[in-house]
C-alpha cells in the first residue's frame, strides 16, 4: 500500500535535462542522486568540503571543493546550476541563505534549518501537534535536574546541534549521576527526551513536489546495531493502524515544513499502538535505499523530480526487500574489501558500493538489497549473506 496523491503536472516551469542540478554535500546520498539524474540526462554539480574525488564528486560533471562559507567558491557553483538541493542537513545557515538568495533551494532553507537542529525540530513538532516523545529543552544542570524530575527516568539527553546515529547522546537510567552526565553537554543546548519503550522502529520515506503533491513509498521497519542502521525491512511487519498513523505523520511533517524534495521521518512504535516521530531527515535516507531495487520509482528519482518542479513517479513497491547496511567494520583491512562473491553470485542480491577508498569502523561503505518472493525469503537470504560476510546480527 502506497499513496500517490495525484499525477497532475505542477504549475511552475519545470527544470528539464540537460540543465544542471546542484548538490550541497559529497557523500553517498549525493552520489545516488547524481547517478539517477545523469541517467535522465541532467548535468550535476557538487559543492563539498570533502576532498576531490568524494563519493558524489566521482560521478558529477562538476565538483567544487571548498568550505561551505567560502563566498567566491559558492558564487562559482551557483553560476553553474539551475536548482540546488542538499544531501546532508548540517550545512551552515550562511551557505543556505547565500544559495536561496540566488537559486531555487529545494528543500527550502527553513526546512533544512529546522530539521538540522534537534531543538528547532522538536519545537516544530510540538507547534504542529505532531506526536513525539515528551521533551524539555535545557542549557544547564539545574534545568536537567528539573527536566528529569518532570519526565522521570529513563530519559535520554541529546545535543541540540550536529547529532546523528546516536552521537551526542546519553541515556539517563535510574542510577545515572546527573552532574557527571551533564559534563559532556556543558555549554550547549540539549534536548531531554522521555525514553520510549518501543516495540519497533520504523521510517517513512516519501517526496513532496513544488505543487504540494505527495508520494510515499510505504512503511519501513528498521533494526539498529550500536545506534547505526543495520537492516531495513520493507514492507514493515506492522498492523494497518500503525501503517496509517505513520503515513499521516509523514504527511503532517511534509505539509508543516512546506517541504519540497525527498524526506524521511524516523518513528517509534509503542506497545499500546502509538507512533511517535523520532527524527526528520530532510533528504533521502539510508532506510530508503531498498527503493532503488524494489520500487517502481526510487527515492532519488523522486528527489530529482520534486526539486526540478516535475510530477512525482509511482512509488509503489514491486518486490519484498531487505537492505543490509555495509559498514567499514566488515572490511578485513582499510584498503582490503570483503570477498563479494557471495553477494554478486546471488540472483536476488544487489550490491551498492559508494566509492570510498578507505574503510573505517562505522563508516557507511555501501549496502546490499535482497529481493524475495516473500519477505520471509528475503530475510532468510539476508541472514545467509550476513553470515557469509561475518556481519554482526541485530536480532
Ligand atoms: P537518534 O540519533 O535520535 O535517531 O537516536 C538513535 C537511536 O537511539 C534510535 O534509533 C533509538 O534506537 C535510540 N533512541 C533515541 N531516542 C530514544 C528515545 N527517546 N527512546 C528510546 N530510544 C531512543
Amino acid at each position: 500500500m502506497t499513496t500517490i496523491s495525484s499525477a497532475i503536472a505542477p504549475d511552475s516551469q519545470p527544470i528539464l535535462p540537460p540543465r544542471t542540478i546542484g548538490i550541497l554535500g559529497g557523500g553517498q546520498l549525493g552520489r545516488m542522486l547524481a547517478q539517477e539524474a545523469r541517467r535522465c540526462g541532467y548535468r550535476v554539480a557538487i559543492f563539498t568540503d570533502e576532498r576531490p574525488g568524494c563519493p558524489a564528486g566521482q560521478l558529477a560533471d562538476i565538483e567544487i571543493n571548498a568550505d561551505y562559507d567560502d563566498k567566491s567558491a559558492l558564487a562559482c557553483f551557483l553560476s553553474k546550476v539551475d536548482v540546488v538541493t542538499a544531501e546532508f542537513e548540517n550545512i551552515p545557515d550562511v551557505c543556505l541563505q547565500a544559495v536561496e538568495a540566488v537559486k531555487p533551494l529545494r528543500p527550502s532553507r527553513t526546512a533544512i534549518h529546522t530539521t538540522q537542529h534537534r531543538e528547532r525540530e522538536k519545537l516544530f513538532l510540538r507547534d504542529q501537534g505532531i506526536a513525539c516523545a515528551e521533551f524539555r529543552i535545557i542549557e544547564n544542570l539545574a534545568q536537567l535536574q528539573q527536566a528529569i524530575t518532570e519526565l522521570g527516568r529513563p530519559c535520554v539527553i541529546k545535543t541540540a546541534a550536529f547529532g546523528y546515529d546516536g552521537k551526542g547522546q546519553c541515556k539517563v537510567n535510574a542510577d545515572t549521576d546527573l552532574p557527571r552526565a551533564w559534563q559532556a553537554f556543558e555549554g550547549h543546548h540539549a534536548v531531554v527526551e522521555q525514553w520510549v519503550p518501543f516495540v519497533c522502529e520504523i521510517s517513512v520515506v516519501g517526496a513532496r513536489n513544488v505543487s504540494g503533491r505527495m508520494a510515499v513509498h510505504g512503511v519501513i521497519e528498521n533494526q539498529h546495531v550500536h545506534h547505526i542502521l543495520d537492516l531495513s525491512i520493507s514492507p514493515a511487519r506492522v498492523e494497518t493502524a500503525i501503517f496509517d498513523q505513520a503515513i499521516e505523520l509523514w504527511e503532517a511533517v511534509a505539509v508543516g515544513l512546506n517541504y519540497v524534495g525527498t524526506m524521511a521521518v524516523e518513528m517509534f512504535v509503542t506497545a499500546d499502538g502509538r507512533v511517535l516521530v523520532n527524527e526528520i531527515a530532510p533528504r533521502p535516507h539510508n532506510s530508503g535505499h531498498y527503493t532503488i531495487d524494489a520500487c517502481r520509482t526510487n527515492q532519488f528519482q523522486q528527489q530529482m523530480r520534486a526539486i526540478c518542479g516535475l510530477s512525482l513517479g509511482d512509488p509503489a513497491q514491486h518486490t519484498p526487500a531487505v537492505m543490509i547496511n555495509l559498514l567499514g567494520d566488515v572490511w578485513p583491512a582499510a584498503n582490503e574489501p570483503p570477498d563479494w562473491s557471495s553477494v554478486l553470485n546471488h540472483p536476488r542480491a544487489k550490491l551498492h558500493l559508494y566509492g570510498k577508498a578507505e574503510a573505517r569502523a562505522k563508516r557507511k561503505m555501501g549496502h546490499i538489497t535482497i529481493l524475495g518472493d516473500t519477505l520471509e525469503e528475503a530475510l532468510q537470504t539476508a541472514a545467509e549473506i550476513k553470515r557469509a560476510l561475518g556481519i554482526e546480527s541485530s536480532t
